[in-house]
C-alpha cells in the first residue's frame, strides 16, 4: 500500500498559498538549505526531539540501542532510528517523536474536518520537507483531494524528475516553486544540488500552463544583490506560467529545532523591514508579475 512519511499536519495555515489552507508536511528533502527553517522536515527517517530546556540531565535516555543519546540529553539525530523509548523513559517529557508513516486515507481522514474553514479561496498545501521526494505518496494524496473537489497546491524546490511533476499537473491547482539562489556555483555552494534540473523543471510546468508563484527566500550575505533580483524578473518575463513572486525574508526559527535535534545553530543576519522593503521595491521593477511578501 502507498504510505508516506509526515513530519507534521497543520491547520489554518495563511502563508502557504490562498486563503486558509492545511498544510501537510512531508519528512525528507534532497536539497540542504543551510538556512532552512524546517529542519526537521529535511531528515527522511523518524527520529526523537529534545527540549533542552526541560531536560533534567537524569541520564535515563543513555540506555538508547542507537547510542543516540548521550548522558545529559545530548542527540545525535543522524543515529536515532525512532524506536521512542527515551521519550518513554523521560522524566522531564522533554523528549517527543518526529515524523510519522501514513497512508493517503490517514491524511484525508485528518483534513477533512478542517474543509468548511477553506471555502472558496482555501485547501491543502503539501509543503515539507520537499513532497516531491515522495513522488507516489505525493500524487496519491493529490489525486485524493482533487476527487474531494479540493484546491491543492504543491510548494517544491523543482528537485526531482520531470516524470513526477508530469504526473502532478492533472492534480495540482497551484505551484509553489523555489527559486534560492540563481548563480549556479552558488546555489550547489548553499544548497548543495545543481540547479540545471530545478530551472529545467520550472520551464517545463510553465510551458504546461501550470500557475506557478515563484518562492524565493531572501538570505542576507547569500542572494541578497541586485544580480539575483535581476534573474528573477527575467524569469517572469521568460515564463509566463509565473503569476506572483513571493519574496519569503530569512528568520531564525528553524534555529530552535535543529537545537532540539542536536544540531548547531545556522546563523545569518535577520533584515531589517526597510531592507526587505528595498528589495521589493527594486524587484517590482525588474518583474512582470507582483511581488508580495
Ligand atoms: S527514539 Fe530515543 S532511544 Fe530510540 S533510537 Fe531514537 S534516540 Fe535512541
Ligand atoms: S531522560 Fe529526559 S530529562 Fe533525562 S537526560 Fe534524557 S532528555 Fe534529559
Amino acid at each position: 500500500m502507498n504510505r508516506g512519511l509526515v513530519s507534521d499536519i497543520v491547520p489554518f495555515s495563511i502563508h502557504d498559498g490562498p486563503g486558509i489552507r492545511t498544510s501537510v508536511y512531508f519528512k525528507g528533502c534532497p536539497l540542504n538549505c543551510r538556512w532552512c527553517h524546517n529542519p526537521e522536515s529535511r531528515t527522511g527517517h523518524v527520529h526523537a526531539m529534545v527540549r533542552r530546556d526541560l531536560c533534567r540531565h537524569c541520564g535515563a535516555c543513555a540506555v538508547c540501542p542507537m547510542h543516540a543519546r548521550g548522558s545529559h540529553g545530548e542527540l545525535d539525530v543522524m543515529k536515532c532510528r525512532g524506536c521512542g523509548l527515551c521519550v518513554r523513559l523521560c522524566p522531564a517529557k522533554a523528549v517527543r517523536l518526529c515524523g510519522q508513516v501514513m497512508t493517503p486515507q490517514e491524511v484525508l481522514a485528518r483534513v477533512l474536518p478542517d474543509r468548511p474553514f477553506f471555502r472558496e479561496r482555501g485547501g491543502v498545501t503539501l509543503s515539507g520537507g520537499e513532497p516531491m521526494a515522495q513522488a507516489e505518496f505525493a500524487l496519491a494524496l493529490a489525486k485524493c483531494f482533487h476527487e474531494q473537489g479540493i484546491h491543492v497546491a504543491l510548494e517544491t524546490c523543482g528537485y526531482a524528475p520531470r516524470a513526477a511533476y508530469a504526473a502532478m499537473l492533472p492534480f495540482t491547482d497551484l505551484f509553489l516553486y523555489d527559486w534560492k539562489v540563481s548563480d549556479p556555483a552558488a546555489h550547489r555552494a548553499w544548497t548543495g544540488a545543481d540547479p540545471g534540473l530545478i530551472r529545467e523543471n520550472l520551464r517545463f510546468l510553465s510551458l504546461q500552463g501550470a500557475r506557478i508563484v515563484l518562492r524565493c527566500p531572501m538570505i542576507p550575505g547569500v542572494n541578497d544583490h541586485e544580480e539575483h533580483l535581476r534573474c528573477i524578473g527575467k524569469l517572469t518575463y521568460e515564463l509566463a506560467g509565473i503569476c506572483r513572486v513571493d519574496l519569503l525574508p530569512y528568520h531564525a526559527l528553524g534555529n530552535d529545532k535543529r537545537m532540539q535535534m542536536g544540531l548547531a545553530r545556522e546563523d545569518f543576519p535577520v533584515p531589517e523591514a526597510n531592507e526587505v522593503e528595498r528589495w521589493q521595491a527594486v524587484l517590482s521593477g525588474l518583474s512582470r508579475v507582483p511581488v508580495c511578501r
